[in-house]
């Protein structure tokens, strides 16, 4: 071998080296580079899913309002617009059970007619000691003995109703007249007794007697005329049938049908021959205070009055 030709043998060689370190540098590198930015890639893919995952869970169990913001702003408006109905829907979601308690409850109001008697004593405790008030629709009895009744029922808060003086059907149902007479001297007798000015008046008979020689509906009229108040009853003891009935019997006739209505006015007599009454009056206590969504009260200007002509059940 020539001198020459080592000389280019060993070019070749060096030429050879630096392609290879070419090679290296210019393609290798780059390769794995590559490859190493694929796996940061990859991994900061799955930081990216995991974070919106949560993100989506929290958004899930925030208000409408920490809902993200659309990424467009035209959107925007819409959004702000269904805050209102958003928050109407959850207020109207709460109203459905308060509506529900409403719909079944029932309001009783206890109404004693005729008194006072020797038995309207005995009622006023037993509703002491119950914490119960009532109606009274008494009628005018100014004997000695009565007047201290008429004003008891006032001091324990009963309402006091005007059931007529007389209680005589021939002589208030006979005219306009005699029955506004007959109204007249009761609601004086009794404010001079008691001081209450009655506005609640229960017709002897009821508003649906067939008795009246006068049209119901004038006399409804004059004391619509006059802010009397008059109300019937939806629910009877049948204490005044003339059969002698049981306390239990009378008790049942109460609670078995109270329930149907939202205003439950009960009819009961405070008469010295209804003693049953009297002892079927804590049965009925009871067994109302003791079911849900059955509560008394006395009754006022406020409640819905029973008619007899325009009756509603539950
Ligand atoms: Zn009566």
């Amino acid at each position: 071998m020539s001198n020459q030709e080592d000389g280019r043998t060993r070019r070749v060689a060096v030429l050879k080296k630096l392609i290879i370190a070419f090679l290296i540098c210019g393609i290798l590198i780059p390769i794995v580079l590559c490859i190493l930015l694929f796996i940061k890639v990859g991994q900061l893919q799955r930081q990216i899913d995991a974070l919106s995952a949560k993100r989506q869970m929290s958004v899930a169990s925030e208000p409408v309002m920490a809902q993200p913001k659309p990424e467009s702003s035209v959107e925007e408006p819409e959004v702000l617009i269904r805050k209102e109905p958003y928050e109407e829907i959850s207020q109207t979601e709460t109203e459905p059970d308060q509506a529900d308690a409403q719909e079944n409850l029932t309001k009783v109001y206890l109404t004693f007619d005729d008194g006072p008697s020797s038995n309207t004593e005995a009622i006023l405790d037993i509703l002491a000691l119950y914490d119960v008030k009532a109606t009274f629709f008494v009628t005018g009895k100014e004997q000695e003995r009565y007047l201290p009744l008429y004003q008891r029922i006032v001091e324990e808060g009963h309402t006091l109703g005007m059931h007529s003086y007389s209680h005589r059907y021939g002589e208030i149902y006979a005219s306009k007249e005699q029955f506004v007479e007959d109204l007249n001297a009761l609601q004086e007798f009794l404010y001079d007794t008691t001081g209450v000015w009655s506005r609640f008046y229960r017709f002897p008979g009821g508003s649906s007697n067939g008795v009246s020689e006068v049209p119901m509906a004038e006399l409804t009229e004059y004391l619509t005329e006059e802010n009397i108040f008059y109300l019937d009853w939806n629910v009877s003891c049948q204490d005044a049938t003339g059969r002698n009935l049981r306390p239990q019997q009378i008790a049942a006739n109460v609670t078995d049908h109270v329930g149907k209505y939202h205003t439950a006015v009960v009819l009961l007599h405070d008469a010295a021959d209804k003693t049953s009454t009297v002892e079927a009056l804590p049965l009925i206590i009871e067994e109302i205070q003791g079911t849900e969504n059955m509560e008394f009260a006395p009754v006022d200007d406020e409640m819905t009055m029973v008619h007899h002509l325009e009756q509603q059940e539950k």
